[in-house]
Parts: C-alpha cells; sequence; structure tokens
C-alpha cells in the first residue's frame, strides 16, 4: 500500500479545493431541529450540486453515476470536504452511504434503475428500518413480521430510533419471513415511505432535535418487487449494507475531528481563566497532545481501510476499529471542549468568536455516536472474535 499523494492527486485537491472554495453556501442547513421538510431541501440540493460539478459519489463506479475516484483521490476528497467546512452529507446518508452500494451489490438491474440515480442525485431520501424496541445489538432478533400475499407483503410492527424517517422516500426495512429461523428468517425490503399503514412519531434527543422516529406499521402491503435478494436471505444483505455504515461512511467526519481540535487549540489560546490565559495550563496543553497524536493514528487506520475496501470492494472489519475509536475520540474531544468553557458553557455567549452553544451541542451531540450504527462493546465484541481470533462470547 502506497498512500501518498501523487502529482495528479495534488492537482485533484487544487480543482476540489477552488470549487469548494465558490460553491460551499455561506448560510449553514436551516437552524430549526424540527423543520425537517427545510433540511431536506437544504442538504439534497447540496448533493445535486456536487453531483452536477462531477464530485457525487467518490467512491461510486462511473456507471452509477460517481466518480471512481482512485483511493488516494478518495481521502484528498475527504479531507477537503472537512477542510472547506462544506454541508453534511445529511438526509442523504443512508441513500448515499449504505442503502446505494447494497443496491450495488445485491439489487437487480430494475432496482439499480430505479433507485441509484435518484439517490446520488439528491432526489431520493432513504431511511433505515432496522433497530425495534428489543432488537438493536442482537438486530437478528427482529419481530416486524412479513407476510406473503400475492404480489405483496403485508408488514406488521414497530420500529426505533429511525433516522430522518419524516422526510425519507423509502426505507432499508428490515422484516421476519420465517418465525422458525432466527437469522434465516429476514428479508431486505426498500419500502416505499408513503404507503398505507406507516405511522412515524417523531422522537426528542438531548440536544432537542427530532432527528429520529419511531415506525409504527400496520398492515402495509409492500410490493414484492421491492424485496432486495432472495426472502429469508436479508442476514448477509444486511452484513453487506452494516460493512458500508461502519466502514467509510464516516471518513469526512473523522477528518473533521482534526478541524475540531485546531479550533479549539485557537480557542485555548484566547481564553483566560482565572486571569490566564487557558493555554498556559500544562494539562490541557497535554490532552490537546494525546488528541492530536491519535487523532494522526486514527487517520492512518481511515487510510488501511480505504486501501482494504479497494482490494475487496467491502470496508470489511477494519470499519469496526474505525468507528470504535472515532466515536470514542469525538466524546473525549467533546469533553475537552467543555473543560476549555467552563461555566460558558452554561450560557449562549460567544466565546473567542464562536458560540459556546455549537461547542456544547458538539458535545452532547458525540454521546449518541457510541450507540448509533452498533455500539462500542458490540464493536469490541466483534473485534476480538473476528479480527483477533478470540473465544467467541458465550452465548
Ligand atoms: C443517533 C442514533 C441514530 C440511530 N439511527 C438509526 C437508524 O436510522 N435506523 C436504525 O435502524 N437504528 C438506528 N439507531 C439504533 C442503533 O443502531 C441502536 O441503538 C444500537 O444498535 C443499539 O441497540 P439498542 O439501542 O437496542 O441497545 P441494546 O442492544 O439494548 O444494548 C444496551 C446495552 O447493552 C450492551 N450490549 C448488548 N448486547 C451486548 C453483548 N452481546 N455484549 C456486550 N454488550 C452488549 C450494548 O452495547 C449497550 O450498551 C440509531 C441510534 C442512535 C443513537
Amino acid at each position: 500500500m502506497d498512500l501518498r499523494y501523487s502529482e495528479s492527486d495534488e492537482a485533484f485537491r487544487k480543482e476540489l479545493r477552488s470549487w469548494l472554495d465558490s460553491e460551499v453556501p455561506a448560510h449553514g442547513r436551516p437552524p430549526s431541529e424540527h423543520d425537517w421538510p427545510a433540511r431536506r431541501e437544504y442538504d439534497t440540493a447540496w448533493q445535486r450540486k456536487l453531483y452536477e460539478a462531477g464530485y457525487a459519489g467518490i467512491n461510486w463506479p462511473k456507471e452509477f453515476g460517481g466518480r471512481d475516484a482512485s483511493l488516494t483521490e478518495q481521502l484528498v476528497y475527504y479531507e477537503e470536504i472537512a477542510r472547506a467546512n462544506a454541508p453534511y452529507v445529511g438526509v442523504n446518508f443512508v441513500g448515499l452511504l449504505h442503502g446505494g452500494p447494497t443496491l450495488m451489490s445485491e439489487g437487480t438491474p430494475e432496482q439499480r434503475e430505479k433507485h441509484i440515480g435518484p439517490i446520488i442525485r439528491g432526489e431520493e431520501v432513504w431511511c433505515q428500518g432496522f433497530s425495534e424496541p428489543s432488537a438493536g445489538s442482537d438486530l437478528a432478533a427482529l419481530k416486524t413480521k412479513a407476510e406473503l400475499d400475492g404480489d405483496h407483503y403485508v408488514v406488521s410492527g414497530h420500529k426505533i430510533w429511525t433516522s430522518f424517517a419524516q422526510v425519507s422516500d423509502y426505507c432499508e426495512l428490515l422484516v421476519r419471513t420465517n418465525p422458525e429461523e432466527k437469522h434465516r428468517g429476514i428479508t431486505w425490503l426498500a419500502m416505499p415511505m408513503d404507503l398505507e399503514g406507516i405511522e412515524i412519531r417523531p422522537l426528542p434527543t438531548i440536544v432537542g432535535s427530532s432527528e429520529f422516529s419511531e415506525l409504527f406499521l400496520e398492515n402495509v402491503r409492500v410490493p414484492v418487487s421491492c424485496r432486495i435478494g432472495k426472502e429469508n436471505d436479508g442476514w448477509r444483505v444486511t452484513n453487506v449494507t452494516l460493512s458500508f455504515e461502519r466502514g467509510t461512511a464516516f471518513a469526512s467526519d473523522i477528518y473533521q475531528l482534526q478541524e475540531s481540535l485546531r479550533e479549539l487549540t485557537r480557542l485555548a489560546k484566547v481564553l483566560t481563566r482565572d486571569d490566564a490565559v487557558a493555554w498556559e495550563d500544562r494539562t490541557l496543553r497535554r490532552d490537546v497532545g494525546h488528541l492530536a497524536a491519535e487523532l494522526d493514528g486514527l487517520w492512518a487506520l481511515v487510510k488501511y481501510m480505504v486501501s482494504e475496501a479497494g482490494k475487496t470492494g467491502v470496508p470489511g472489519l477494519t470499519g469496526s476499529c474505525v468507528k470504535l475509536y472515532y466515536t470514542e475520540l469525538k466524546q473525549r474531544l467533546g469533553d475537552l471542549s467543555l473543560r476549555l468553557l467552563g461555566r460558558a458553557s452554561l450560557s449562549r455567549d460567544d466565546v473567542g468568536g464562536m458560540a459556546s452553544e455549537t461547542i456544547v451541542y458538539e458535545a452532547l451531540q458525540s454521546l449518541s455516536m457510541t450507540i448509533a450504527g452498533g455500539t462500542s462493546q458490540i464493536q469490541r465484541n466483534i473485534i476480538s472474535e473476528r479480527v483477533l481470533g478470540l473465544p467467541r462470547e458465550p452465548r
């Protein structure tokens, strides 16, 4: 693996940087935590802009409208997107980062034709209906049932933590089609969200957002043509989806942490505490140093993962190491920011040119990251059993 940037990578960086300099919107995402239609409009408009400029689906094959960038170009892309503070992928997350790739791998030609173009152009938004009240970590324990009736599945059940449900067109829905078999009784459906019998109830989060919802499904008739893969083969398809979710999906967010640490260091040099500049505090400087070194290590791990994905087509188990390390570091960065702010974190004041609210929001938001997409404990299980080959936990 040679991950040094070549002259052509640097030329790509220059071209992308100058495009981002002129195109990144001056106004951020609409601030209301509840106006999801406005947020959808903002996120999908940015996606469309990326698409028209040839920067959407950086790792997607050209035949699906992507850029098919080389591995090192992908890394340059993630670095530049983070550096330019370009809009977050937002409501396009599920479709773009694992729904679309799952269809490329498992969908029929008709299914790919139907969804992949609209996803990459920002015309179709997806959500993920995997988790249920008693099936999160133990996902295969899911109970939402689907019974075949002619050319439809009749689906009834209860999903939870469904991010962006209220503005989605399709849902990656896992259903039980065989109650006798745990893993081999699951089917993966691309469910249209406008069908009769779907009720969406938003759930409030610690940051006051309504980013995710509960889904109540009652006799929802989903056409069989929406099935991805074979009936009862959904667990295998799910593992393809999850490997994308835990893999490259986070690359630019990870690089963003380095930017956040630089911002924190800048703040520490201008904020005063007890009549001294915060940066005079040796403990704080030591903690910043540790985090900087660990973030470098994490970025090296991302490079390794991207390189692995290039060989196999999916990010593989390194994705679990990256997910674990990234989310834990993000929380530690959040803790350090709150320590730096001290009492200012209780106010909404401007601190050193930045709203303290923004810093507090990031710190609180980071708490959810070690749960979403598979908890830290589960990632540790995967790493110990499947990467290190340690004995399986008693089940
Ligand atoms: C911000 C956010 C967004 C989300 N978005 C979505 C979404 O869009 N779609 C979706 O389907 N889901 C979504 N989720 C749900 C998420 O995937 C689940 O919360 C997660 O998988 C954990 O499941 P659980 O909440 O049922 O916890 P549980 O499985 O009940 O776990 C509770 C605790 O027990 C631990 N534990 C469980 N089993 C083991 C074990 N074998 N060994 C060691 N420890 C164990 C867990 O690590 C955890 O600490 C989201 C969650 C969050 C926080």
